[in-house]
């Protein structure tokens, strides 16, 4: 199976309005143009509209970084699936782990806020990893299959639609990156529990990697046979890194 690497850039809460747009026009005159990768931009809400802009007629695609499972109502502070899409946006991130820790989000809520996303038509990047305890307390596989089994069902409606981001939380914006064969062991091994759902879906679906992605190591983790791209965090606000990143997809080199 041939699956497109998928490279995402995860702007959390930076870059919003000008600073956005000019990010973004960064990488579209970088790497808007490349074919075999998918580029995904993920700004905060309200640069969406604004990014869309700044990319239309370039292949790169808009992802929002959370929403609400309810497609309207009295929900202050929240922001729907046919809201994104109504932005531009093709994709949105879901259950990141700062979502997690931060704001309570549960195994069930990522699992409700997929399903939402999906039934929308936009295209949910769905985060698991594990905390360093976990690592450490040998429970690493046991974690990311729990948070895969919350949302796995929903993902098999539709094979290939939904991506899915291995983000090891210790790795996450500290600089310490999964090796690739630390990597590939938990790719592997999710992939193999989506087969026990469905054999397709193992095969169309991505898995992404993220957790300090830069240029020096993204080439080692995007080839790795299981990893089908990168979820980006801090490299992603500087578009040269960003690029030389997108650069290191195995369809690239
Ligand atoms: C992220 O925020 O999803 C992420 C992986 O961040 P970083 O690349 O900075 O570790």
């Amino acid at each position: 199976m041939n699956r497109t690497p998928i490279i995402a850039g995860n702007w959390k809460m930076y870059k919003g309005g000008a600073a956005g747009v000019e990010l973004a026009r960064d990488v579209v005159r970088a790497c808007g143009d490349l074919a075999g990768v998918t580029v995904v931009l993920s700004p905060p809400f309200t640069a969406l509209a604004a990014v869309v802009h700044a990319v239309a007629g370039s292949r790169v695609e808009v992802a929002g970084q959370n929403l609400h499972p309810k497609a309207e109502g009295a929900f202050t502070g929240e922001v729907s699936a046919p809201m994104l899409l109504d932005a531009g946006c093709k994709w949105v991130i879901i259950g990141h782990s700062e979502r997690r820790q931060l704001f309570g989000e549960t195994d069930q809520g990522v699992r409700e806020k997929t399903a939402a996303a999906m039934a929308a038509g936009l295209r949910p990047i769905v985060c698991v990893g594990e905390t360093l305890a976990e690592r450490e307390a040998g429970r690493t596989l046991e974690v990311v299959s729990r948070q895969l089994d919350a949302f796995v069902s929903v993902l098999a409606e539709r094979p290939g639609f939904g991506t899915i981001a291995y983000e090891p939380v210790w790795a996450i914006g500290t600089g310490k990156v999964a090796g690739p064969e630390q990597a590939q062991e938990v790719h592997q091994a999710l992939r193999q529990r989506l087969s026990s759902t469905d054999a397709k879906l193992a095969h169309v679906t991505h898995i992404l990697y993220g957790g300090s992605v830069k240029p020096d190591n993204a080439s080692g983790l995007l080839s790795c046979p299981d990893v089908d791209g990168a979820l980006v965090g801090g490299a992603s606000l500087d578009a040269g890194s960003f690029a030389k990143i997108v650069e290191a997809s195995p369809s690239r080199v």
